[in-house]
C-alpha cells in the first residue's frame, strides 16, 4: 500500500511527488511514456514559474534552454490588428528535457518512479484507492514490441496529473474532456517577428481560438489551435499565409509538425479538483492561464495537492477525505481566482475572442 499514487509525470505530477517524498511518504509516480517524452508546449516559462521551481528544484540545467533562452514577454494581437505589448522576462525551455529533469530529482528524494506504465481506472474502496495499469514492456528501437503487463497498485490517495485529456477525470467525473486541439508546425527559414518574445494573435479568421508564432533554437514555430481537429490544416495554411503577406516570413523547409492538446477554456468552465479519494492536477482538473500558459498553475496545483495531504493526512489511514478535498480546494483558492481574473482581462483586449463573455 503506498501512501500516494501520482498519475502522470508532468509539471503537477513532478511537484506532488517531490514534496510528498520529501514529507516521508511512500509515493508511487506512474508516466505513460517512457522519458524523455515529447510534450508539445511552447517551452514558455514565465517568472512564477520560474520562482517556483528554482524554489522547489532547484537551478534548471542549462541542457534544459533552448535558444534564445530568455522570452521578454508576450506580444498580443487582438482581432481589431491593435497590438499589446506584456514585457516579463521569463525562460525558454524544451518541455522533453524539463520534466525528465524534474522526474528525476521526484526520484531522488525517494518516490518510486515506474514509465511505461499507464493508468486505466481508479476505483474507490472504504481506506484506500485501487489504480488499474497496463505497463508496456521496454520499447525497442522502431516501436514497443508488443507486450503488456496488467496489474493493481493500492494508495491511500491519488493525485491524477495526467494531461488534458485526463483519463482519470473522464472516469471519476463521468464527464467528457473537453479541450481544444494545437497543431505546429517547426520551419526553417526567417520572418521580421523578434525572437525573443511570443506573439499571439486572437483573430478569428486565423483559428478557432489563437494563432502563435514563436522561436526555439534553429526552428520558426508557428502553430493554431482549433476545436474542430479537421480544420487545423486549414487555419494553418491561412495563417501561414498571413505571417507571409504582414511579416515577411520565408519557410525555407518544414521539419516536423506536432499536435497536442489544452483544456477548454469557456465562459461556463469548471474546475474539477477531484472527488473522494482522488485529487486532480494541472490539465487534468482544467486549470489553464490565457494564451495556453499552464506550467505555472500546474506546479502550484501539484504542489497544493500535496501540501492539502502532508496536513491531513498524518500516516492515519482513518482520515476524512472530504478534509483533503477541501483543503486542497482552499490551497488553491487564490491561484484560480487570479486565473479566472486573467480570462476575463483577456476577453476585455480582443473583441472576437469568445472565452468569458
Ligand atoms: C501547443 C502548446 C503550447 C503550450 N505552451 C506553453 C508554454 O509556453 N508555457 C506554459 O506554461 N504552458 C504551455 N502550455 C500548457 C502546458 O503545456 C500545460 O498546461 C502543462 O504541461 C500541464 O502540466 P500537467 O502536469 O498538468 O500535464 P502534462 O504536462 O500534460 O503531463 C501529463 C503527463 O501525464 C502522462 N499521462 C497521461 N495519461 C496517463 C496515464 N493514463 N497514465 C500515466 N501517465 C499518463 C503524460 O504522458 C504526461 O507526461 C502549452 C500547451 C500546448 C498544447
Amino acid at each position: 500500500m503506498y501512501d500516494v499514487i501520482i498519475i502522470g509525470a508532468g509539471p503537477a505530477g513532478c511537484i506532488a511527488a517531490k514534496k510528498l517524498a520529501e514529507y516521508s511518504y511512500e509515493v508511487l509516480l506512474t508516466e505513460k511514456m517512457s522519458l524523455p517524452r515529447e510534450k508539445s508546449c511552447s517551452g514558455i516559462l514565465i517568472p512564477k514559474s520560474i520562482q517556483m521551481v528554482e524554489k522547489e528544484f532547484g537551478k534548471i540545467p542549462a541542457d534544459v534552454f533552448s535558444y534564445p533562452p530568455i522570452n521578454k514577454g508576450i506580444i498580443l494581437n487582438s482581432a481589431d490588428g491593435k497590438e499589446y505589448w506584456f514585457e516579463s522576462e521569463g525562460y525558454n525551455i524544451w518541455r522533453n528535457k524539463f520534466d525528465r529533469w524534474m522526474c528525476l530529482k521526484a526520484e531522488d528524494a525517494g518516490c518510486t518512479l515506474k514509465t511505461l506504465t499507464s493508468a486505466l481506472s481508479c476505483e474507490e474502496k472504504e481506506d484506500h484507492v485501487t489504480v488499474n495499469f497496463a505497463r508496456r514492456s521496454a520499447e525497442k528501437e522502431g516501436g514497443f514490441n508488443g507486450r503488456m503487463e496488467f496489474f493493481q497498485e493500492k494508495a491511500r490517495f491519488v493525485i491524477a496529473g495526467d494531461g488534458a485529456s485526463s483519463r482519470i477525470r473522464r472516469g471519476l467525473l463521468k464527464t467528457p474532456s473537453n479541450y481544444i486541439i494545437t497543431y505546429q508546425i517547426f520551419c526553417k527559414g526567417s520572418i521580421d517577428l523578434d525572437s525573443g518574445f511570443f506573439h499571439a494573435f486572437l483573430d478569428p479568421k486565423l483559428s478557432q481560438y489563437d494563432a502563435w508564432f514563436n522561436v526555439k533554437d534553429e526552428y520558426l514555430i508557428i502553430g493554431v489551435a482549433v476545436k474542430d481537429a479537421s480544420l487545423m490544416r486549414y487555419y494553418h495554411s491561412k495563417f501561414v499565409s498571413y505571417l507571409k503577406t504582414h511579416h515577411n516570413a520565408r519557410i525555407l523547409s518544414e521539419e516536423k509538425d506536432e499536435v497536442g492538446l489544452m483544456p477548454h477554456i469557456t465562459p461556463d468552465f469548471r474546475v474539477d479538483l477531484g472527488k473522494g479519494r482522488v485529487l486532480l492536477a494541472g490539465d487534468a482538473a482544467n486549470l489553464l492561464n490565457p494564451m495556453g500558459e499552464g506550467v505555472s498553475i500546474a506546479l502550484a496545483s501539484g504542489y497544493a495537492a500535496a501540501e492539502a495531504i502532508k496536513v491531513e493526512y498524518d500516516f492515519n489511514k482513518h482520515v476524512n477525505p472530504v478534509n483533503i478535498l477541501d483543503r486542497y480546494e482552499s490551497n488553491l483558492k487564490g491561484e484560480i481566482d487570479y486565473m479566472k481574473r486573467q480570462w476575463r482581462f483577456l476577453s476585455t483586449l480582443s473583441p472576437d475572442f469568445k472565452c468569458f463573455k
